[in-house]
Formats: C-alpha cells, sequence, structure tokens
C-alpha cells in the first residue's frame, strides 16, 4: 500500500555508532536513501566525492546555500555541513524513506522545515570511556582530532531530550533491531498512509454488497 516517504534522522556524539546502525538499516532496506551532505571539511582517506560527502570548497558551499539548495546547514567541528534539498524531495514523493547523519542543529532545522514527515532517534554510547574506545578502534583519526570529537561530545549529549527516540548502542545487534522496530512502527502510522481510507472505502463497499 502506498505510504509517504519519511525522514530519518540519526544524530549521536562521534564515535557512538550512527554510521555503523546506518549502514546495517540500509542492508535491510535497501530502499532508504541516504542524504549523502555536502561539506567543507577535507576528504578522509578511504572516502570517495559523491559517496560520503559531497566534498566542496567554501566558495561552493555558501553557493548551493544562497541558492536556497540546502534543506538544513551547519558548522560542526570548524567545518561546514548541509543537507542538499532536491533528493529528498524526489525520495519522498516516490515514496521512499531517506536517512540522514546529521548533528542536532541539522535535527532541528530539518524537523522545522518538514515536522510531520520526521521521525528523529538519538544514539547514546553505553558510556563514555567506550565512547573514547571507538573512537580510538575506528582508527581514522588523529589523538588531536580525537580529543576535539570528546571534547564536543558533552555538548551533543545534552540534546538528547530533543529526540523522538533515544538508542543506547551497548550491543549492535540489539540496537540494529531496535532501530528496525522504531522505524517499522512509524511506518505504520495511520497518518502516513494515505491509501488507507480507500481500504477502509472498499471495505465499507463489501458491507453493503452483502
Ligand atoms: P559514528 O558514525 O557515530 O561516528 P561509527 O559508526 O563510525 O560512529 O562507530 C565508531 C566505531 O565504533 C566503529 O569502529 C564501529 O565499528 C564501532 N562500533 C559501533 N557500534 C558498536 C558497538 N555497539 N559495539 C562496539 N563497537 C561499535
Ligand atoms: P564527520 O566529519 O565525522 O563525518 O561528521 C561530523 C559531524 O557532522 C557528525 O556529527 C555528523 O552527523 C555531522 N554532519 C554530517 N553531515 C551533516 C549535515 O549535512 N548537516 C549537519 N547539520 N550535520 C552534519
Amino acid at each position: 500500500m502506498q505510504r509517504k516517504g519519511l525522514l530519518i534522522i540519526l544524530s549521536s556524539p562521534s564515535g557512538a555508532g550512527k554510521s555503523t546502525l546506518a549502514r546495517r538499516l540500509m542492508l535491510w532496506d535497501p530502499s532508504i536513501r541516504f542524504s549523502v551532505s555536502a561539506t567543507t571539511r577535507p576528504a578522509r582517506p578511504g572516502e570517495e566525492d559523491g559517496r560520503e560527502y559531497f566534498f566542496r570548497s567554501h566558495d561552493d558551499f555558501a553557493a548551493m546555500v544562497d541558492r536556497g539548495e540546502m534543506l538544513e546547514h551547519a558548522e560542526v567541528f570548524g567545518h561546514f555541513y548541509g543537507s542538499p534539498r532536491a533528493p529528498v524531495e524526489t525520495a519522498m514523493a516516490e515514496g521512499r524513506d531517506t536517512l540522514f547523519d546529521i548533528d542536532w542543529q541539522g535535527g532541528q532545522q530539518v524537523k522545522q522545515a518538514m515536522g510531520q514527515d520526521v521521525v528523529s532517534i538519538f544514539i547514546l554510547p553505553p558510556s563514555i570511556d567506550e565512547l573514547e574506545r571507538r573512537l580510538r578502534r575506528r582508527g581514522q583519526d588523529s589523538d588531536s582530532v580525537i580529543a576535539a570529537r570528546m571534547a564536543k561530545s558533552e555538548a551533543e549529549i545534552s540534546h538528547w531530550a530533543e529526540y523522538d527516540y533515544v538508542l543506547i548502542n551497548d550491543g549492535l545487534d540489539q540496537a540494529e533491531t531496535e532501530l528496525k522496530t522504531i522505524l517499522m512502527a512509524e511506518r505504520m502510522r495511520r497518518d502516513r498512509r494515505p491509501g488507507l481510507s480507500g481500504f477502509v472505502r472498499a471495505l465499507n463497499e463489501e458491507f453493503a454488497r452483502r
């Protein structure tokens, strides 16, 4: 049955497991579209333009904002990040869900712009020690970058109560199950299923024929 596309926002302090959970969710349902953000931060080894991010100069990024092409944008860790609007609108029109890996500032802006179609989920680490271990184990960042991310974590976590759902990512399998459960329930909401009224009308017609 036809339904409206959802905007799924995942936020967490860096290292809590957003990208890992996002990847698992998209393996489970490949129709979910990942919102590839534009950013002014340099690419990390292994990152590809157009896959993890659109890597853009400051000027190009500012021009996209000026032209109204961003659904939201914010400064995070001294770089600019933003979600291009057009792919989101296309996915919604097709009844496909879009997944955003964005910070609390972006989450607030998307919620303001697209309220009813948004479901927001905040991911917490089981402890701060474990958060730091995960950042180190990921092995992508220097000590100073890890220190900067840890320093920002407390501020990011302070926004937990602005989200619809909060997951504690202790065991990955458990967190994945919880994430899928949230999504399945949100997709079932009456107001997200415009086809329901026609279905019930057909049931009533069946009553009338008996
Ligand atoms: P984020 O996208 O939030 O910055 P990542 O998904 O990159 O975080 O996860 C950070 C690191 O922690 C990765 O190496 C990932 O494999 C690991 N990780 C994620 N979830 C768990 C978990 N539940 N238990 C142990 N390690 C995890
Ligand atoms: P990273 O540089 O580690 O990929 O991302 C740093 C932070 O920026 C993460 O918290 C991530 O969620 C956030 N982020 C990534 N893309 C966007 C975006 O388009 N908008 C906003 N507001 N935040 C983003």
